[in-house]
């Protein structure tokens, strides 16, 4: 039987591993017992809530674990006989289906579940069904619900934006004080936020090393590599765990050690990763001696804009610059830089069905920038979480089909 080729590990993801389980005991751990736990969207104003001294739990990370796990499969189902339909966010669905059913992978990491929130609080910059899918818990645990109504489709993030959102932002400071019983500081803020802003920098050196030809790491390590910032960003944890990924990734690149033996062609991964799928894209990449060296999705953690010295601002300009909530003239001028950067060879978009906020194959994206960057593209029609969407047959012939395609090229 032939060897199939296993994905180059990297040894700094078990010092990541003491990070995330030290993180996920301080909320469902026994010291966790007298916290305030605020739920927060994956893009939400963390800083503001560590700054408070909640401890902040972020449901999509869980999300993409039930993804990863293949447990949402398990679990939508029953979010979609209480009536949240299957063709909203499977994030969603896997993650109140999770709940619904008592059973998830934090079961079988000895904890009971997900942390309860004593306050669940959302930015709605990314899509609406995150405050859809915080106001279910709302009305479970009668708990307030709170957050930012962001613009989207951004064009310019101007002045009337920048101040519409640093507005809301600041009003949350009031209702989040009365449920911790505690008097906000701004200095605490403001070092909360330079410890984002140095996670932030630190990962978007980590992302660019892939620059490199061969690369030393692939989207496919990305997704795994991103957890500490996206839940610990604004922690010196996360800090320290990319300061040991990163010297990791240099030496690779020294020694000449690639992601993906024998690279001969560079991808854009342009849209969400199919969590279930992971290994095997993976694996079938390598096979194809492609590798996936960018991403909108894990670079949609960088922020730029932190600013200790003017801490709303600039967290309502880090907030409002995401790629999700631009429209398609900024996000065309994004991808087209990052082709350039990373020296891709061609664009592939999952149409994450469940997800059109994440999918930007819809309105004529690809042929536009085809014919901007000259890069071929294809589409792979999929979805996060609900593997029902995905057909593994169709997306391999196509992906094979691609590489070729590139070969001619
Ligand atoms: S952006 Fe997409 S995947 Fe993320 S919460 Fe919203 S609908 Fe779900």
């Amino acid at each position: 039987m032939p060897k199939t080729v296993e994905p180059r590990k990297i040894a700094a993801t078990k010092a990541m591993k003491g990070f995330m389980d030290a993180y996920f005991n301080s909320l469902m751990g026994p010291e966790a017992e007298k916290a305030k736990i605020a739920w927060c969207t994956s893009v939400g104003p963390a800083e503001l809530l560590r700054a408070l001294g909640f401890r902040v739990y972020f449901p999509e990370n869980y999300g993409a674990m039930l993804g990863a796990t293949r447990m949402a499969g398990e679990t939508i189902p029953f979010a979609n006989a209480r009536g949240y339909s299957p063709d909203i966010c499977s994030y969603l669905t896997s993650d109140i289906g999770s709940y619904l059913k008592g059973d998830g992978p934090f079961r079988k990491m000895g904890f009971t579940g997900p942390p309860q929130a004593d306050v669940l609080v959302y930015n709605t910059n990314q899509c609406r069904d995150v405050k859809d899918w915080f106001e279910f818990y709302a009305r479970e645990w009668n708990v307030p619900c709170i957050g930012i109504h962001t613009p989207r489709g951004i064009g310019e993030v101007d002045k009337p934006v920048i101040d519409t959102v640093t507005r809301q932002i600041e009003g949350l400071v009031r209702p989040l004080e009365s449920i911790i019983g505690k008097r906000f500081d701004i200095d605490r803020l403001r070092e909360v936020i330079a410890l984002s802003r140095k996670c932030s920098e630190l990962w978007k050196e980590v992302l660019h090393t892939a620059a490199n030809v061969p690369a030393p790491l692939s989207f496919f390590d990305g997704t795994i590599q991103m957890g500490p910032a996206v839940v610990l960003r604004g922690t010196q944890e996360a800090i320290d765990y990319y300061n040991i990924l990163l010297p990791e990734l240099k030496e690779r690149i020294t020694g000449g050690i690639a992601a993906v033996d024998g690279e001969s062609y560079r991808i854009y991964w342009e849209g969400m990763p199919v969590w279930g799928k992971l290994k095997s894209n993976a694996v079938q990449f390598m096979e194809l001696h492609t590798a996936v060296v960018a991403s909108t999705y894990c670079n949609s953690w960088i922020f730029e804009d932190f600013d200790p010295d003017n801490p709303f601002e600039s967290m309502a300009r880090a907030y409002s610059n995401l790629f999700i909530c631009r429209s398609d003239g900024p996000k065309e001028a994004y991808i087209a830089r990052m082709v350039d950067e990373f020296k891709v060879d061609g664009i592939l978009y999952h149409n994450a069905k469940t997800c059109p906020n994440n999918s930007n194959s819809r309105y004529d994206m690809p042929r536009r920038l085809q014919e901007k960057t000259g890069k071929p593209y294809v589409v792979i029609d999929g979805d996060l979480n609900d593997l029902r969407l995905y057909s593994e047959e169709q997306a391999r012939t196509n992906i094979e089909a691609f590489v070729e395609q590139l070969a001619q090229q």
